[in-house]
C-alpha cells in the first residue's frame, strides 16, 4: 500500500488512533494512560525510514543489528500490566528503537533505559532527548540494572532471558513489578510478571511471546 500524502500531512495521527482502537482497545487494553501515551508517541519516528509506512501495522519491525521493535499490542500489554502512574521511576532493559521508553516517559516521572548495542543506544538517546528530559539512556549489559538510580517502581525487560536476573529483582521497590520474557531464544518464551514482596518475590506466567535474545557481554 503506498504511503499517502495525507498520512505525512497529519503526522500519522489517524493511523495512530486506528492502531489504539483496533490493536489495543479491541484486545482488552483499558489503562487510560497507556492508550493515551500510545496515541501520542509518533511510532513512525522510532523505526528506520524504510519501515516508516509499516509503523502502525500489527507486527514487530526490524530496527537494524538483528533487533526488532515490538508489535504495538505487546508494548501496550507490557505497559498496562506494570500499571504506571505519574511520580514513578521505571527501568527498561533493551532500549532498541527507544519506542517503549518514549511510551513510558509520557506517563511516569523518570525512565532509565539500558541498551547493549552501542549504535542503537546512541540513536535512541538522540531521538529521546529531543522529545523528553526525563529519559536516561545507558549503553551497558542490562543484566546488572542501574544501581545508582534504584530502587525502581517497575522494570520492563524487552529481550528474552534464560532466567530472572537477580540484580534486577534486587533493584525493584518493595511491591514493585517486573515484566520479563523468559525462555530459550530459539523457542517460544513466556512473558512473566514478577512481583517483589519484601526479600521475596512471586511470579506469574502471562502469555507465550517471541523476543530477541537477552545478550550477555
Ligand atoms: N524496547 C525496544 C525493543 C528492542 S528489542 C523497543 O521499543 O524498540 C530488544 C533490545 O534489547 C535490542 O535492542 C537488544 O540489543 C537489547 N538487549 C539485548 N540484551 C541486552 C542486555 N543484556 N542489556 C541491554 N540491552 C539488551
Amino acid at each position: 500500500m503506498p504511503l499517502s500524502i495525507m498520512a505525512y500531512a497529519d503526522n500519522f495521527a489517524s493511523e495512530r488512533r486506528e492502531m489504539v482502537r483496533t490493536q489495543l482497545q479491541a484486545r482488552g487494553i483499558t489503562h487510560q494512560a497507556t492508550l493515551q501515551a500510545m496515541e501520542n508517541v509518533p511510532r513512525h519516528l522510532y523505526v528506520p525510514s524504510a519501515q516508516r509506512r509499516f509503523a502502525y501495522q500489527d507486527r514487530p519491525l526490524p530496527i537494524g543489528y538483528g533487533q526488532t521493535i515490538s508489535q504495538p499490542y505487546i508494548v501496550g500489554y507490557m505497559t498496562e500490566i506494570i500499571n504506571p502512574t505519574g511520580g514513578q521511576r521505571i527501568l527498561e532493559i533493551g532500549t532498541g528503537s527507544g519506542y517503549q521508553a518514549a511510551v513510558l516517559a509520557e506517563i511516569v516521572d523518570e525512565v532509565y533505559t539500558i541498551e547493549i548495542i552501542e549504535e542503537l543506544g546512541k540513536t535512541a538517546r538522540e531521538l529521546l532527548n529531543k522529545e523528553y528530559d526525563n529519559v536516561f539512556v545507558k549503553i551497558a549489559d542490562g543484566y546488572y540494572g542501574w544501581e545508582e538510580h534504584a530502587p525502581f517502581d517497575a522494570i520492563v525487560v524487552t529481550a528474552a532471558a534464560e532466567h530472572i536476573p537477580s540484580p534486577l529483582v534486587e533493584q525493584l521497590k518493595d511491591g514493585g513489578k517486573m515484566i520479563i520474557p523468559i525462555g530459550s531464544p530459539f523457542r517460544v518464551q513466556q512473558l512473566m510478571l514478577v512481583e517483589k514482596q519484601g526479600d521475596d518475590y512471586t511470579t506469574r506466567t502471562l502469555m507465550p511471546v517471541r523476543f530477541v535474545p537477552f545478550k550477555r557481554e
